[in-house]
């Protein structure tokens, strides 16, 4: 027999299969065997095992070991080399995804994280006649092994963890395994101690990237041993390493860290869809506001919808108000403050209730918006908000690079108060602080977290009510779950509605809707109030109507006419060096080269590869970089990718020392 081997090597270079003889050994695709290779002995991974006998040139050489208790199983290879094809990377990039680093530990010594856990659950009398039918239709696709893909649209409190977890607790009935996603590791232990509660703490192993590497190596041993058979955790864990896969859910599906932000740039979802085909397992995607990409594929038929439209304890939504500023300054109110807003909050103080007050800052004073007439400059071509850059004193399209002059006069109006929108979290907490002397103000943000400790003592402080308003980025907005706020407040919903990314409405409804769950938990209904120079956008309108579905039928009009997802892909090409010019160069040379490998067609499709572009702000391990964006018709991606692999492998037969990032569908472009 003769396998098929990827070794453990970083390099481009030995990127490829290597044929070797079994000899004497049963090897199967997914083992961890040594083998000679040069003049040394290295590692490899089996990742196909024929009888016929390869036409080689060099002569074969002889598996040495296999080490049973490293190896993987046929599914994972088979998904790394989907990935390699996928993501335009390297064979042993996408295998390291399914490998921890380290070693198995001395009998005794595994780490087990969560262990001490009080777990916290109690299983609901009955569910809800929602909830059972979600059960029942989920459950029977788990049984009858359909490969499904389900989206479970409920409003927040709806009961879908309930879901989830009689849709596993179905699974491992069936001996299957089960995979259970969330977005952030900071709702990983809120998800454990229930799940704990319902499966058993030592069913469950935990993975994601805060663990160490004893935790996570140790965890992961679990699950392949089959000792545990849910596995728990953020984006990573979808590589777990277990086999019969018989459901994966991803809780919040719409959440942005779905998307890996380093390379490789993969996405949770299509790894999840892939894996699940080899088991026939069935994929849940959970939201209260589903990605317009999700909600168009259950509108298709490729998703089943599934639907929880009821609290399960009733208690009204919020009520959603929407300030229009520029009336306030019209008013002679031109602080950051609205006067809804600071009456709301008045009233909230008196009655010893809290405040939680957002404010976006990714979006830090660089769009440029009309205060009498609430216009943003967007760019013609690409509909997305244009971005001042200071250094050039111009705006900027993060698309396609087009640059504009700052307007003097408001282009639709003709106003001069056409400027700089924007403030950050410090410059709130600043004017809160003096605006409510007697309140208690606390501020939430990456700069004042650094720490875990440090997020944990702020949000204590705000749980035991020692804090009487709390101000912060986004990171306010998830998971918290408070009953004595009465009022949100979202400050300027235009940072958020002006990201330069063609989500950015998406993002805007998403977010009010998830910061709107913070108010009134209890048994009153909440405020929210969300402050902006565009109260006419089509997206505050749904929010204020608690309408998904309003929502979306008109974003899904400006994706179909802009080719944006899911109607098109947006291929974002990076390349980083130490060499300045080298990356300039290279990034205009695969301009050149893209454009020609698409003329070819003779459908016009070079016109979407736009000029290259340098990325200001670069923070990484080269010092330069550059990039290309492409606007990729449905359908086209693979071809599209393959192009850009062919390219790598020119750029590294001549040496050159540039690395290349392809990002497909980036969240940000900056
Ligand atoms: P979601 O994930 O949709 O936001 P959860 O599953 O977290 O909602 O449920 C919210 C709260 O409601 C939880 O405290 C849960 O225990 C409770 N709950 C859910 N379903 C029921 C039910 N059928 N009966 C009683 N309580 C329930
Ligand atoms: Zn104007
Ligand atoms: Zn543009």
């Amino acid at each position: 027999m003769f396998a098929s081997i990827v070794i453990e090597n970083k390099s481009k270079y030995t990127d490829t299969f290597y044929t070797y003889e079994t000899g004497e050994l049963f090897v199967n695709p997914g083992d961890k065997v040594r083998v000679p290779f040069g003049k040394k002995e290295v590692y490899g991974y089996v990742f196909d095992v024929t009888d016929e006998k390869p036409d080689e040139e060099f002569e074969i050489k002889t598996i040495l070991e296999v080490d049973e208790e490293n190896s993987l199983n046929p599914e994972i290879v088979k998904t790394a080399a989907w990935m390699k094809s996928r993501y335009a990377i390297k064979y042993y990039d996408a295998l390291k995804l399914f490998i921890p680093k380290g070693k198995a530990a001395k009998p005794g010594k595994e780490k087990e994280p969560y262990k001490d856990l009080i777990s916290r659950y109690s299983k609901p009398e009955h569910f809800t006649s929602e909830q059972e039918n979600a059960i029942s239709v989920i459950s029977e696709s788990i049984e009858k092994n359909t490969n499904d893909i389900f989206l479970l649209h409920g409003v927040t409190s709806s009961g879908k963890t309930e879901v989830y977890m009689e849709s596993i607790s179905k699974a491992l009935e069936m001996g299957k395994t089960a995979i259970m996603l969330v977005p952030e590791i900071s709702l990983t232990t809120q998800v454990i101690e229930r799940f704990a509660g319902r499966f058993g703490k030592e069913n469950i192993a935990v993975l994601h990237s805060k663990l160490t590497e004893r935790e996570r190596f140790d965890e992961w041993m679990r699950l392949k041993t089959g000792k545990a058979k849910i596995a728990i955790g953020a984006r990573i864990a979808v590589f777990s390493p277990l086999e019969n896969i018989g459901v994966i859910i991803m809780d919040e599906e719409h959440e942005a860290t779905y998307k890996a932000d380093m390379s490789p740039k993969f996405d949770t979802l299509d790894v999840a869809v892939k894996r699940l085909k080899t088991y026939n397992g069935v994929l849940v995607l959970g939201s209260a506001t589903p990605s317009v990409t999700s909600y168009e594929r259950a509108k298709e038929g490729i998703y089943r919808l599934i639907c929880l439209k009821e609290r399960y304890n009733k208690t009204p939504l919020p009520m959603i108000h929407i300030v229009d500023m520029r009336e306030e300054l019209r008013n002679g109110n031109a602080s950051i403050l609205s006067e809804k807003l600071n009456r709301y909050i008045c009233s909230a103080l008196d009655s010893k209730k809290q405040v939680i007050l957002l404010q976006n800052r990714r979006g830090y004073s660089n769009f440029v918006s009309c205060r009498e007439c609430g216009y943003v400059m967007k760019c013609p071509e690409c509909g997305i908000s244009l971005t001042y850059h200071k250094k050039e004193d111009k705006m900027i399209c993060h698309y396609c690079g087009k640059k504009y002059d700052v307007p003097k006069v408001c282009p639709d109006c003709k106003s001069k108060k056409i400027k700089l929108v924007g403030f950050g979290t410090e410059q709130v907490e600043e004017v809160i602080s003096s605006a409510f002397p007697n309140a208690v103000v606390d501020r939430l943000d990456l700069d004042t977290v650094t720490k875990r400790s440090e997020l944990d003592s702020i949000l204590k402080r705000f749980e035991d009510k020692k804090t009487d308003i709390l101000v912060g980025t986004q990171l306010v907005a998830k998971g918290l779950d408070f009953d004595n706020v009465a009022v949100v407040g979202v400050l300027l919903a235009d940072t958020t509605l002006n990201l330069p990314d063609y989500r950015s409405q998406e993002r805007t409804f998403q977010l009010v809707t998830q910061v709107s769950g913070r108010a009134g938990r209890g048994d009153e209904q909440g405020n929210v109030v969300v402050q902006t120079y565009e109260p006419e956008n089509f997206t505050f309108k749904a929010c204020m109507n608690h309408d998904y579905e309003m929502f979306y039928n008109d974003e899904i009009k400006i994706r179909e006419f802009m080719n944006y997802p899911p109607f098109g892909d947006i291929i974002m090409v990076n390349f980083t060096s130490n060499d300045e010019e080298l990356c300039d160069a290279t990034s205009d040379r695969f301009t050149k080269y893209m454009k020609n490998c698409l003329k070819t067609q003779d459908k016009g499709l070079e016109k979407g590869v736009m000029n290259p572009k340098v990325a200001f702000n670069f923070k990484g391990q080269d010092s330069f970089r550059t990039y290309v964006l492409i606007k990729c018709p449905k359908g086209e991606r693979n071809r599209y990718v393959y192009y850009i692999d062919n390219f790598q492998s020119l750029l590294f037969n001549e040496r050159l020392k540039v690395n290349v990032v392809c990002d497909v569908n980036p969240y940000s472009i900056v």
